[in-house]
Parts: C-alpha cells; sequence; structure tokens
C-alpha cells in the first residue's frame, strides 16, 4: 500500500505543499531548509543572500478540536543596518503557533491579542516556504542598527534632532 498521498508534495522551486487540516488532524510534522535566496520578499532588507534558513513545522489538534501548525525557524541573515549601511548579522529564532481557521469559520481575535500566535486559512493546499518567509518578515526589526556602530553619533544627532529637544526649545522661549 503507497503512502505517496500522505507525503508532501515537494516542488521543483516552490518547495513543500501540505494539506493543513490533514497535517495537524495526523499531528504530521516536516523539517528543512531553504536558502535565503529563496525568499525574495526578504531580498530588499538584507546586505545579501548568503545562507539558509531551517525550519520544522509541526501540525496539533487541541481537546477542543482547534487545529494548529507550530512552527520554528531558525537560523542567521545579514540585515542591513539602517544607519551606516553595513551588514548586520540578525540571529533567527522563531517559533511560532498557527491557528487553522477552516473557510467560512470565525476569525478568533482573542487568539490574535498573543504575539506568538497567528490565524491562517486552513488551506488544503499550503505552500509551507511563503509561511517560513511571513513569519521571518514579521520577526525582523523595523530599524535594524548595530549596537555600537561605527558610524560617529554625532552625524546622526545632527541629521536628525530629538523632538523632545525640539519642545524644551520651544519652551524655554
Ligand atoms: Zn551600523
Amino acid at each position: 500500500m503507497s503512502c505517496q498521498e500522505n507525503q508532501p508534495v515537494v516542488g521543483a522551486n516552490a518547495g513543500p505543499v501540505i494539506d493543513s487540516p490533514d497535517f495537524a488532524r495526523h499531528g504530521g510534522s516536516l523539517s528543512g531548509s531553504v536558502a535565503v535566496a529563496q525568499l525574495s520578499r526578504l531580498a530588499d532588507q538584507l546586505a545579501d543572500q548568503a545562507g539558509s534558513l531551517a525550519f520544522e513545522l509541526r501540525g496539533v489538534r487541541d481537546e477542543e478540536g482547534k487545529s494548529f501548525l507550530s512552527l520554528s525557524v531558525t537560523g542567521s541573515l545579514n540585515l542591513r543596518c539602517q544607519r551606516c549601511l553595513a551588514p548586520l548579522p540578525f540571529g533567527v529564532a522563531i517559533d511560532s503557533t498557527l491557528l487553522l481557521v477552516a473557510p467560512g469559520e470565525e476569525w478568533p481575535d482573542e487568539e490574535l491579542e498573543d504575539d506568538r500566535m497567528d490565524a491562517i486559512e486552513a488551506s488544503r493546499e499550503l505552500a509551507v516556504l511563503p509561511l517560513v518567509e511571513d513569519e521571518v518578515l514579521l520577526a525582523l526589526p523595523n530599524s535594524p542598527r548595530h549596537a555600537n556602530c561605527a558610524l560617529p553619533a554625532t552625524m546622526e544627532t545632527q541629521a536628525r534632532p530629538s523632538p523632545f529637544a525640539v519642545l524644551a526649545k520651544l519652551k524655554d522661549h
């Protein structure tokens, strides 16, 4: 008997695709790695596209019958420092829980208040790599900077006076 139908389908470039409700119901698990260069939506924020990220996806179904995907992503990226524009190494360590919402089912607001919980549509053909890419995009800092940036601090203060300094001046006069 063939189990072929239950295996994730791996496309040439698209990566694995899972039947997400089925994956959760059966406690599926899938791990792999993706080249950073393949995650094109990240490209704008990176200094280079070297390396790869490892991911692990697990299907979970709780006692209430809710289905989840548990996704972890690890690796490192070279972001670009927003101050000196040099590469800024960034460690990726994502551990998210994604609630599967069946089409037509109510979208639960309260679950989403937890930062580590997202809801996604319970697609029967869920592409895993775009999901990994989504989670990485959410995890990136808005304005990455070196903790000890090589660029002299004075250049920045001249360029952008702090709003508090401006307010203080207004009060003085
Ligand atoms: Zn810097």
